[in-house]
């Protein structure tokens, strides 16, 4: 078998299409247009990446994007004023912080200060928590992502032996969650888990998140799988590549990701839808 590619940069496109007509919408019923802050303490080079591309995509469908840039030396209470700040703005409706943050930083009462409603990012304990509790509202973008990647796919998730390899709080561990939301029998492995070989070998939806290339030796995958990479890894020669063994992979599976070109774009995207939706549904 050879893998179909889930391309996730035209599914991506797509979705951001519809998030540029919806939003003109709005504007033409009179509303303003949704606001997004993008908040990046430091200089880690990779945060600088994807904090630019989500600061242009916001750009790109006509929301308000506003930036904060504090010095690695901020302090865990002048970040908390900032949110506090912004909780109270009403011309945002989305407050995301990139992580990671600096090691002075307690990231559990940054992400817990960030009200709910404005928590885009999904990481709140309550948007967690109604995600667990099959009642989801802001939904972690990375996963929420992949789940919109394989229904635009076509792909059948109901009753499907799904693994995920990852259990990261921004991950592993809602992807496990929206996988069981979505009907799938689904088993979470991690660094201690026995046995990983056995589990990815029967998995039909197999997910990996644990960021090592090529951690996943493409004979493991089970013929016919859905094969979704959300690792980024740089090599030494600059290229980007995935956790998964990409080209022996693609000889067993039905539909394999590629990195680049795959999650990414979908994490992306999925920030602005919500955005959107803590816009028109909860900041009104
Ligand atoms: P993390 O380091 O927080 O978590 C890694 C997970 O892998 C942990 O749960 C750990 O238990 C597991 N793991 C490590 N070694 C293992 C082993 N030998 N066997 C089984 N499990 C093992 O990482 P993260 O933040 O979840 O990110 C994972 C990868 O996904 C990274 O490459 C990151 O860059 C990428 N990522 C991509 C996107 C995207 O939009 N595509 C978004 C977030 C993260």
């Amino acid at each position: 078998m050879t893998a179909q590619i889930i391309d996730g940069k035209t599914i991506a496109a797509e979705l951001k299409q519809k998030i540029k007509a919806a939003t003109q919408m709005r504007l033409a019923t009179g509303k303003r247009c949704p606001g997004l802050a993008v908040v990046l303490i430091g200089d880690n080079p990779a945060s600088q990446v994807y904090v630019g591309s989500k600061r242009r995509s916001c750009e790109e469908v006509g929301f308000k994007s506003e930036s904060f840039d504090l010095p690695e030396s901020a302090s865990e209470r002048e970040l908390l004023d900032l949110i506090t700040q912004l909780n109270h703005d009403d011309e945002i409706d989305g407050i995301l912080v990139q992580l990671p943050l600096p090691a002075h930083i307690n990231t559990d009462t940054v992400i817990e200060h960030i009200a709910p409603h404005k928590d885009v990012d999904g990481f709140h304990p309550y948007n967690i928590g109604r995600l667990a509790q099959r009642n989801p509202q802001l939904r972690p973008c990375t996963p929420k992502g992949v789940i919109t990647m394989m229904q635009t796919t076509g792909i059948e998730l109901k009753g499907k032996e799904a693994v995920v390899v990852g259990a990261s709080n921004i991950v592993g561990r809602p992807m496990a969650l929206e996988l069981l939301l979505a009907g799938c029998t689904t088993t979470v492995c991690h660094r201690m888990t026995k046995d990983l070989e056995s589990h990815v070998r029967r998995a039909e939806i197999l997910v990996v998140a644990v960021g090592k290339p090529n951690f996943i030796p493409g004979d493991w995958i089970r013929e016919g799988a859905v094969v979704i990479d959300v690792g980024i890894n740089r090599l030494e020669n600059g290229k980007l590549t995935g956790d998964v063994e990409f080209d022996k992979a693609s000889e067993k599976a039905a539909w394999i990701t590629p990195v680049p070109g795959g999650v990414g774009p979908m994490t992306v995207a999925t920030l602005l839808e919500n955005t959107l939706f803590a816009a028109d549904e909860l900041n009104q």
